[in-house]
């Protein structure tokens, strides 16, 4: 045990040397829970291993991509097969033409899309194409939505409604924040105030509408209604953020979960496979104002490239097997009612929640429908919660403000053995 703490120890010592924090990418510091990060050797199905040689339930699986476990045969041998015939081109493919047509046949809306590296980069994107097409600024966003690291995207509500946004980050002007409303999530009266007070210059909404970035929060069906009628009738266009929600709530994302079409759809995480990989797309006609065809800039080196689209490709080729989504989904379910139950036995106050592929674990009473509702939940004892799953090879998100992913390899025995530990974790309190 000493042994596994300090090799995973002198890798992060050794790490801060060169990278800052250690991490490239902040959420991996563990900062929120405390402690050491494991440093990921290889992984497999459900499991990963630390720098030690310890396994893991992984229940975060890239943070989504991994919806066929780790190191799915059919993905690695469709990866081996295009890498020998060259990494990367800068110039097209006929594999680009596959995933943009399997794409346009899986998610509704969309009719036209263009693939990028990141989901940063597809957020980013959107919302420029939106603002081209619109001929207007302003972009409206929900309060504890992440949609990437895009200036635009790090703010947070001014002080009242109709206040200016303020940047979230240190390094985003002021000036480029206040063209971004922060509404919060699930409200129905801010939002309808907020176009009566200015809907004829919003360019777009974009929303996640099944949120993971916040702990995972669905949208109600009223607000996503409310939202799809407003942006329709002032002419704003109406992105869904599905980085995360798509292809993981449902075969379709969340536009066939809540029945309502958006104009534009930006994808990442499960399109790549694991590999660099995102989208954004949406109808023809705003599509057209993007170059070559149209006067809005955008543009990658890697953009399509030959192993990422070969990955993504297998992936979107692979979920679309009958049954997929019905037993990934009460696979997902089975553990959140198991968690629940282990912690109501136990008089914990915890609850859990799932989507599709996608879970929730709140230290609160009940499932939270805003980020105000997000923040009141018992973060110290979900830390607690966090350390002692991983002392026992269950690795959740190491932080309260995360959703949770389960892979098509999480099968029963692996369920239950989380529960038992979990079980376990609560009677300890
Ligand atoms: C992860 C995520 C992004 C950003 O994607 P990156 O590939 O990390 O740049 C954007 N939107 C949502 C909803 C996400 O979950």
């Amino acid at each position: 045990m000493s042994n596994t703490q300090s090799r995973n120890q002198a890798l992060f010592e050794r790490a801060q040397q060169t990278i800052p924090g250690g991490v490239n990418s902040p959420v991996r510091a563990f900062r929120s829970v405390g402690g050491t990060p494991r440093f990921v050797e290889r992984a497999e199905g459900p499991y990963f291993w630390d720098a030690d040689g310890r396994r893991y339930i992984d229940y975060i699986g890239s943070w989504g991509p991994m919806i066929l476990g780790h190191v799915h045969p059919e993905v690695l041998d469709a990866v081996q097969r295009v890498l020998s015939k060259g990494f990367s081109f800068g110039a097209p493919t006929e594999a680009e033409i596959e995933i943009a047509e399997e794409i346009c046949k899986i998610v509704p809306s969309m009719e036209q899309v263009r693939m990028v590296s990141s989901g940063t980069e597809a957020t980013m994107s959107a919302l420029r194409l939106a603002r081209g097409f619109t001929k207007r600024d302003r972009i409206v966003k929900f309060e504890g939505c992440y949609h990437g690291h895009a200036d635009s995207l790090l703010v947070k509500a001014g002080s009242g409604l109709l206040t200016f946004g303020n940047p979230t980050s240190a390094g985003v002007p002021v000036d480029i924040a206040k063209h971004t409303t922060v509404l919060e999530y699930n409200n129905v009266a801010a939002l309808e105030e907020a176009f009566k007070a200015f809907g004829d210059e919003i360019a777009a909404v974009i929303i996640e509408p099944v949120a993971g970035n916040m702990n995972l929060v669905k949208a109600s069906p009223a607000f996503i209604g409310a939202l799809r009628s407003l942006c329709t009738k002032h002419g704003a266009v109406l992105i869904f953020d599905e980085v995360m929600c798509g292809f993981r709530v449902g075969l379709k994302g969340a536009q066939a979960l809540y029945g309502i079409e958006a104009d534009m759809v930006c994808l990442g995480k499960v399109i790549g496979g694991g590999m660099p990989a995102a989208a954004f797309g949406g109808r023809r006609e705003i599509m057209d104002h993007l170059a070559p065809n149209g006067t809005v800039y955008q543009a990658g080196t890697l953009s399509g490239n030959p192993v990422a689209v070969a990955a993504g490709l297998k992936m979107l080729q692979l979920i679309q097997a009958p049954g997929f989504y019905d037993r990934l989904t009460a696979q997902t379910a089975r553990l959140a009612q198991g968690l629940t139950e282990a912690a109501h036995e136990a008089k914990v106050p915890f609850v859990a929640d799932s989507v599709g592929g996608m879970f929730g674990l709140y230290f609160a009473e009940k499932v939270p429908t805003s980020f105000a509702e997000v923040t009141k939940s018992d973060v110290s004892r979900f830390n607690r919660f966090f350390h002692q799953m991983l002392d026992a090879g269950v690795y959740f998100a190491p932080s309260a403000y995360e959703a949770g992913f389960v892979s098509i390899k999480h099968d029963d025995a692996i369920i239950d053995e989380t529960i038992a530990a979990a079980r376990r974790a609560f009677a300890e309190a």
